[in-house]
């Protein structure tokens, strides 16, 4: 009953698709939910229609930007008009590397008779780290050809497991004191006639690891530039715009290949890969599952859009 629990963390894959959108995949669009917060990692053309189908709804706390190429920002146009049209008041939060004020300045400009909202730009580089309760959003600088960035959610540690049984045992009743122990107070309590003194370390087990989302955006494969975070990161989300046939095109453009997102996933000892940005070329993902999973021993998903994945907590 004094169980401790955290908060639901879900990722919607809204977007898909790399450059230009097919009939079956939108531009890049990546929703995390943290509990009640909502946060939009890209938000390509078409972004909103992605929001419905998907019933996420539109309560968007921030909106990170990994580069100025249009498939990734479109669809902050549309998203704007649609939340000022829906009555939203507070403000918006769209945080992207050197560029984005200006994209808010413009976004404000093109919408300056219906916007009823401020829209607080925040320019970011690699190292920068954006706080929210309980986690915290950490940009990386990524090899893209432009100033780009990715970004790990990395959720604080949680506390440890609470031993009911052992602080029974040492004389702790059911109660507040379970509680105040919890949240790391030390209570007094009597036993025997005697005051003892229970630490929280007594009745705790050892300090649980958040989890943790890494979002490449488009890049080369992800190297040394990554955060030390993002090892072991339960998803790492990474371009995977070609398949292996293609490595050449890959580097060519500032992309990678599914394999490369293979390897990646591998060096940085993640438990699962979603491969995204796929390139229009390609029909199906079937040589980008095989291609990373030649690399990578790990789960491989290539998301169709509208995959919602739950990301289990870390005992
Ligand atoms: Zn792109
Ligand atoms: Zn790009």
């Amino acid at each position: 009953m004094f169980r401790l629990t955290g908060e639901t963390l879900h990722v919607h894959f809204l977007g898909t698709a790399g450059a230009l959108p097919t009939p079956t995949r939108n531009l890049p669009c990546i929703m995390i939910r943290r509990g009640s917060d909502t946060l939009l990692f890209d938000c390509g053309e078409g972004a909103q229609q992605q929001m419905m189908r998907a019933r996420t709804g539109f309560t968007v706390n921030a909106i990170f930007i990994t580069h100025w190429h249009a498939d990734h920002f479109l669809g902050v146009f549309g998203l704007v008009q649609t939340l000022s049209f829906m009555g939203r008041t507070e403000p918006l939060a769209l945080y992207g590397p050197s560029g984005v004020h200006e994209f808010a300045a413009i976004v404000n400009q093109l919408s300056r008779t219906t916007v009823r909202f401020p829209i607080e730009s925040h320019e970011i580089r690699g190292g920068s780290v954006v706080r929210f309760a309980g986690y915290g959003v950490y940009a990386f600088a990524t090899q893209h050809g432009i100033q780009s960035l990715g970004f790990v959610l990395a959720e604080d540690g949680r506390p440890g497991r609470f031993n009911r049984e052992r602080a029974v045992s040492l004389g702790v009743n059911p109660g507040p004191l379970f509680g105040r122990l919890q949240r790391g107070e030390v209570v007094r309590i009597r036993k025997n006639g005697e005051e003892v003194e229970v630490r929280p370390e007594d009745v705790m087990g050892p300090p649980r690891p958040g989890r943790r989302i890494c979002y490449t955006g488009d890049t080369r494969p992800v190297g040394d530039r990554i955060p030390e975070m993002a090892a072991g990161a339960d998803l790492l989300i990474h371009d995977a715009t070609f398949d292996d046939r293609d490595h050449d095109r890959a580097v060519e453009v500032h992309h990678s290949t599914a394999g490369e997102a293979g390897a990646a996933a591998a060096a940085l000892g993640v438990k699962a890969l979603a491969l995204v940005h796929i390139s229009p070329r390609y029909t199906g993902t079937a040589s980008h599952v095989e291609d990373a999973k030649r690399q990578f021993s790990g789960e491989v998903i290539a998301p169709p859009d509208l995959t919602m994945i739950e990301i289990p907590f870390r005992d």
